[in-house]
């Protein structure tokens, strides 16, 4: 089975001489050595300023709302994971969903002032498989309308905007290190945050609101990451280079072969951003033909993913707005595999059916 990612698993000596030392120390959560040097090393690999560890990222999302106290309604994309909505309304705001670009599959940041109203009080964009946002102009706008932003940047690991990191934009940005993401704690997250005040604040609320032992100040939640999950880091952290010099070659090859297939189109990519190669997305100019390609690489055990579908406007739980670019997207684009270890023949064997079937 060649599934659309598979999750990297390091050395396992290595692995265990954490675990070792977990052992040894008998402390195995609530903030200990291994989650901190884990965020000394991120913040320094990033680039970026304060980064607090979690134990995944759609709780960083909610503890970011809460912490700068989002309420009401919140604009955001209707192209992107479920948890990008479902812990907005988890937190009892209201999603106000924004079309998205056609070219870079990011929020239209033209139409975003038009859904601004007097209950707006936050912005909530995600990077779309890693590309960035027009960060620059959704920072002006959210100034200029008094509006927080919060940048789901759940794909961003490593993506520098300008020749900085991406996650020094926004109020916060959240990342996830789960284990589908090309840098993974098993399960885990992190926020990222510019004020010093705020980073203090969220420390104690992810510990259940704890300032110290006898002492609570803030209304809290259990969001600790633990320290079996920072040795998966920390082991991840090391090989991550590697990691994505190898996925850039399967992007590039995948590009290469499949860039003369005038029916498939690919994401632009913002000029100012580098990637990571995360995800591979490919349009098709119809449903039925992308489910007809689907079928044929399902019957030679190729798995690709409907990523992102449905639109999350069309979720249960929210109310439905127009937004025919991400409704229409949403129908047509399919994830292939992309990880460290797949191998050129097997990346062979999607391509051929793709070129023989589109
Ligand atoms: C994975 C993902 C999340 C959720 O992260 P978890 O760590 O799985 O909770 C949120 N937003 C986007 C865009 C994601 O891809």
């Amino acid at each position: 089975m060649i599934n659309v990612t598979k999750t990297y698993l390091p050395d396992i000596d290595k692995y265990k001489d954490y675990v070792n030392k977990i052992y040894d120390s008998g402390w195995i959560t609530n903030n200990g050595e291994l989650v901190r040097e884990l965020e000394k090393r991120l913040e320094k690999y990033l680039g970026i300023g304060n980064l607090i560890l979690v134990s995944n990222g759609t709780l960083a999302l909610q503890v970011a709302y809460k912490v700068l106290g989002i309420s009401g309604d919140v604009i955001t994309t209707p192209f992107s994971f479920v948890a990008t909505t479902s812990s907005l309304v988890w937190e009892g705001l209201r999603p106000r969903y924004v079309d998205i670009d056609e070219s870079t599959l990011n929020i239209d940041v033209d139409k975003i002032e038009e859904k601004i109203s007097k209950d707006t009080s936050c912005i909530v964009p995600t990077h779309v498989f890693g590309n960035g946002c027009d960060v620059d102009r959704i920072k002006y706008i959210a100034e200029k309308n008094n509006l927080k932003v919060i940048y789901d940047a759940a794909h961003c690991f490593g993506v520098n905007y300008n020749g900085e990191s991406i996650l020094n934009y926004g109020d916060i940005s959240i990342l996830s290190f789960h284990a589908t993401k090309i840098f993974h704690t098993i399960e885990g997250g992190a926020l990222i945050i510019n004020n010093d005040e705020i980073a203090e604040k969220v420390r104690k609320m992810i510990n259940f609101g704890f300032a110290s032992h006898e002492k609570i100040t803030e209304l809290g939640i259990n969001a600790k990451m633990n320290e079996f999950q920072a040795a998966m880091g920390l082991c991840l952290l090391d090989d991550i280079g590697n990691i994505m010099d190898n996925r850039k070659k399967i992007y590039e090859y995948y590009i290469e072969s499949l860039k003369e297939n005038k029916s498939l189109r690919f994401q632009d990519i913002n000029k100012k951003c580098t990637m990571n190669y995360s995800y591979f997305p490919i349009i098709f100019k119809s449903e039925e033909e992308l489910i007809r390609v689907r079928d044929r690489l399902l019957e030679n055990g190729i798995m690709p993913r409907r990523y992102f579908y449905p639109s999350l406007n069309k979720l249960p739980y929210v109310q439905d707005e127009q937004v025919n670019i991400s409704d229409d997207i949403s129908l047509r684009i399919l994830c292939l595999p992309i990880y460290n270890s797949l191998v050129k023949q097997d990346q062979d064997k999607v391509i051929s059916i793709i070129n023989k079937y589109v």
